[in-house]
């Protein structure tokens, strides 16, 4: 973990585009009210659809020209060519943006071709090559390794290819079991892999959200934690309560054991996020 307990520490914040108005219209609130914990940036998923991606620059727009805060846009590979990357990166540079989440994205079913960006790395040399150190840009790292990649060797490989490409720090997926994010660290390490990795906070609200989203991205819920979530059938406040102290704990452990900081998958709710934050202690480095 050496690697990672120079850096300082800090806290982000994710969230998605609503898909209708009175869902932007909560977001705001959202944002507003997470903004009083002063996270590094709040950063925004891209989808591959046409309206997503209208969604994710009209939050990107909100964040940047209407409160305080830094956004943080996520751009994948996903039906994008040089061409309307470029656009967007303009765009991005005239609302004064100076990090991007670069990703590779997932194809949706009946897609087969991503475009001319094949992967993450392919996306990131594309930006600094064009655009020099104006944006810091953000990448995937998978402490419980990649669904696609063959085993953890590989997909070490190809992160530290997307680090060699010009990432300058990395989000990870969520996790539940520290000792995957310390056991990917210290590989990272061997591999001379010297960014920072911020590890990805998933908030617990909703035990058939999160097994159904964690089966998508290859996220461990392991059985311990399955089996208390289930225990709590409808009892949806002892699940809440339970959840807020996993994952409080997890987060605290992290920083603790020299994380350089916490990203939290927000999923554009205030709770348990906000109090979570607030009951954290960050090292003043
Ligand atoms: P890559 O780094 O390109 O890796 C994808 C796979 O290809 C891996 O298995 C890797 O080992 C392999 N690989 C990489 N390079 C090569 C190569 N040159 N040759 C052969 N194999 C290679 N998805 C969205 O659609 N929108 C979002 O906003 C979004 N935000 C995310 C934010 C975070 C913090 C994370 C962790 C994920 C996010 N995702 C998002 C999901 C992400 O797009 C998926 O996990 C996707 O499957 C992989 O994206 P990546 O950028 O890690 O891909």
């Amino acid at each position: 973990m050496k690697s990672q307990q120079k850096y300082p520490q800090k806290f982000s914040l994710e969230f998605f585009p609503p898909r209708t108005e009175p869902g932007m219209e909560k977001l705001k609130t959202v944002i507003n009210e997470l903004g009083t914990l002063n996270p590094e940036y709040m950063s925004v998923t891209y989808g591959a659809g046409g309206t997503t991606q209208e969604r994710t620059l009209e939050t990107v727009r909100y964040i940047q020209e209407q409160t305080d805060q830094e956004a943080a846009p996520h751009l994948t590979c996903i039906g994008a060519c040089q061409e309307s990357v470029t656009e967007l990166l303009d765009t991005y540079e005239a609302l004064g943006i100076k990090r991007i989440v670069a990703l590779r994205g997932d194809l949706p079913s009946g897609m087969m071709d991503p475009g001319e960006f094949k992967y993450a790395s392919d996306l990131v040399k594309f930006i600094k090559d064009q655009r020099g150190d104006k944006f810091h840009l953000e990448v995937a790292a998978y402490p419980e390794t990649h669904p696609q990649a063959r085993n953890c060797d590989i997909g070490i490989k190809w992160f530290k290819h997307k680090v060699d490409q010009g990432a300058d720090s990395a989000i990870t997926q969520y996790f539940f079991n520290f000792d995957s994010y310390r056991y990917f660290i210290d590989n990272c390490e061997r591999n001379g892999i010297d960014i920072p990795i911020i590890p990805g906070i998933m908030p617990i609200t909703n035990y058939e959200n999160l097994i159904r989203f964690s089966e998508g991205c290859g996220a461990e819920v392991p059985r311990w934690l399955k089996c208390r979530l289930e225990s709590f059938e409808d009892d949806n406040e002892s699940l809440l309560a339970f959840g807020k102290d996993v994952v409080q704990e997890l987060s605290q452990k992290l920083l603790d054991a020299g994380a350089p900081g916490v990203h939290f998958y927000s999923m554009n709710s205030v709770e348990p996020t906000l109090e979570i934050v607030k009951n954290l202690t960050f090292k003043s480095n």
